[in-house]
């Protein structure tokens, strides 16, 4: 096939687009691959929809080797199934939401798990019938409260999404694998480097999950690696409660006054003026912080709970709403507003504490305030604390964890830090920024359940079906190959995603050029292989050979000047090489290229 430039519905733009922070998103809009219709909603233009494809097919060789069969949903699905699972409410206003003309309520889907689940549920009713898995390719929409940076957070997005049906843990557990190993194989095959991590449940529920992180500054996740091997989003990353230390020897609590010390910063001060320590100053470290939250329920509740955590950590809501510990289902933890806090006058702004002793407590369901309270897990039994002592301007010194207080349960709610202990023991974390391209989910009954998917098993019994979820973003990952691979010139795809093998340019006066660059194409898809060729009269060979190195061809060959001497010159945009060839041998030499290129393709090993 030969795609000429003359004819190819592209633009190559000189500008960037106003909005755009990063590579793939200036690049992609430049070459013309892709235009946008508005935040976050984007046209796919001839070159963009010949790469996209090529990413899908990968995507789609590797599920069907791992027994997945492909089918298609809508984007418009009915609100029932979606309310019958609870996600309606916990998507919030993450979804698009519409009516028809009855008034009856709509959605673009942003994932299926529940119309699958309705789909089999619908047709199977056996345990002959299983194990099943189903994908599909297909655009997903979501409302996100911030599409950034192109393709990369996009409010429609295509996305492949799997789906496996099975009877019991084991069967699951197989499914699971199955799909993590089509994945890597899906990664090795793009080229494009990736971590798995561990992930945390999020929106979605179940068991186990891991995510396929893109390593990448332009990444919003952050994980954490440790040179033993321990890989995990920092949202999943528990800290292990330490063993309990004897209250016996251990000093009294003691309340001072701390005037002015409203902040840890202030009150470390305040401390080492006070109650100065004889072994070494206070430390932030030494201090308890009381963080006032609003939990939100699945059900929209609003409730008011305290994080207490060491006061030289800074709080990660993500991380607390991420683990589960606050109640099964989607809850959400947002900071305190002025009004949370008017409705809790117990609570004395900047002096907050659990209260100076078990018998008093200001803090805990159990306590005079009745606000739950939650503590870091490095707030261990034994620690001793300086801390808020529920008056204004003063403190309570030595207050000690089990002894003097205790919480309503542990909860994650520290940021991670460099250098922090892996929870299995692997050595110190080193934290980096990802892009998450992929998630495989361990369901379990959830969807089943909520929506009726039951099977009759060999007894005859009716037994609910088990679960998982499986996406790629696969227009994300075309943007992270794009960060992966363009350099400052433009785009450049390796071979077996380019939008051609090899583009061809006819630049110089005469006819000279353009005959000889037709024939050269004419050579090179007779052998079966992909040509751009730029017969554009009149453009000058500056724009022609920018334009070759903004498209993104890795192979380019030019037939122009050397033509008087005989030869072409055919271009490496990956080594930066360029090598003369004898016009007539030209043809020849650039399809064995591509032939060593793609086997090189063909020489990875797949799982
Ligand atoms: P994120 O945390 O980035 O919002 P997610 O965890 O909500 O993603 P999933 O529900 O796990 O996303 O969806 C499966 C895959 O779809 C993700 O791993 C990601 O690659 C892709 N994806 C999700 N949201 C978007 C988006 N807004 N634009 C492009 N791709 C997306
Ligand atoms: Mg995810």
């Amino acid at each position: 096939m030969t795609l000429r430039l003359s004819k190819l519905f592209v633009r190559t733009l000189k500008e960037d687009p106003a909005d755009a922070e990063i590579k793939s998103h200036k690049l992609l809009h430049r070459a013309g691959y892709i235009r946008r219709t508005s935040p976050g909603i984007f046209s796919w233009l001839p070159l963009g929809l010949k790469v996209l494809e090529r990413v899908e097919t990968i995507v789609r060789e590797e599920m069907e080797r791992a027994g997945s069969q492909e089918v298609h949903f809508p984007a418009l699905l009915p609100a029932e199934p979606y309310q019958q699972s609870g996600r309606w409410e916990a998507f919030g206003e993450g979804i698009f939401r519409l009516k028809d003309r009855r008034e009856h309520d709509y959605l673009l889907a942003p994932t299926h798990e529940e119309a699958f689940t309705m789909l089999v549920s619908d047709l199977y009713s056996s345990y002959k019938d299983l194990p099943l898995s189903l994908y599909q390719i297909q655009t997903k929409y979501r409302d996100e409260a911030r599409p950034r940076a192109g393709l990369l957070r996009g409010r429609e997005f295509i996305m492949k999404d799997a789906y496996s049906f099975d009877m019991d843990d084991a069967s699951l557990d197989a499914s699971y694998e199955a799909m993590r190993r089509a994945y890597i194989n899906v990664f090795n095959r793009l080229g494009l480097p990736y971590v798995v991590v561990e992930a945390t449940p999020g929106a979605m529920g179940g068991s186990g999950t891991h995510e396929f992180l893109y390593p990448s500054e332009v990444g919003e996740d952050t994980y954490v690696r440790s040179d033993g091997g321990y890989t995990a989003n920092v949202e999943a990353v528990t800290t292990p409660l330490a063993d309990p230390v004897p209250f016996d020897g251990l000093p009294e609590a003691e309340v001072l006054e701390t005037p002015d010390a409203r902040t840890i910063e202030t009150l470390v001060e305040s401390a080492n003026e006070v109650s100065p320590r004889s072994d070494r100053p206070w430390t932030a470290a030494d201090t308890l912080k009381n963080v006032v939250c609003a939990l939100i329920h699945p059900d929209g509740e609003r409730e008011v709970i305290v994080i207490g955590l060491p006061g030289d950590r800074a709080v990660d809501l993500d991380r607390a709403a991420g683990t589960g510990l606050l109640g099964d289902g989607e809850v959400d933890l947002e900071p305190a507003t002025e009004d949370d806090l008017k409705k809790h006058p117990g609570l004395v702004p900047g002096y907050i504490g659990p209260g100076n002793s078990l018998d008093a407590p200001v803090l805990g369901a159990e306590s005079s305030t009745g606000i739950r309270y939650f503590l870091d897990p490095r707030v261990s039994e034994g620690t001793q604390w300086v801390t808020g002592a529920n008056e204004d301007r003063k403190h309570v010194f030595n207050l000690t964890a089990g002894r003097d207080f205790k919480a309503d349960g542990y909860i994650e709610a520290a940021e991670i830090r460099e250098g922090d202990p892996a929870p299995d023991g692997s050595g110190p974390l080193q934290l980096a920024r990802g892009v998450e391209i992929g998630q495989i989910f361990k369901l379990g009954t959830r969807y089943a359940e909520a929506l009726g998917l039951n099977v009759l098993d060999e007894n005859g019994k009716s037994r609910v079906v088990t679960m998982g979820s499986y996406g790629i973003g696969v227009t994300r990952v075309l943007a992270c190959l794009v960060e992966e691979f363009a350099d400052d010139k433009g785009l450049l795809w390796p071979v077996h995603l380019a939008p051609a093998d090899v583009h061809i340019v006819a630049t110089g006066k005469g006819d000279e050029p353009l005959e000889a660059a037709e024939k050269l194409a004419a050579a090179v898809e007779a052998a079966g292989f992909r040509v751009l060729l730029d017969d554009r009269p009149k453009v000058s060979p500056g724009m022609k050979f920018g334009d070759a190195e903004l498209l993104g061809v890795p192979n380019v060959l030019v037939a122009g000047r050397g033509l008087a001497d005989g030869v072409v010159e055919l271009r490496d945009r990956f080594t930066g090489e360029s090598t003369n060839l004898p016009v007539d041998e030209a043809a020849d030499a650039v399809v064995a290229r591509l032939r060593e290129q793609y086997a090189k393709q063909d020489a990875i090993e797949l799982l």
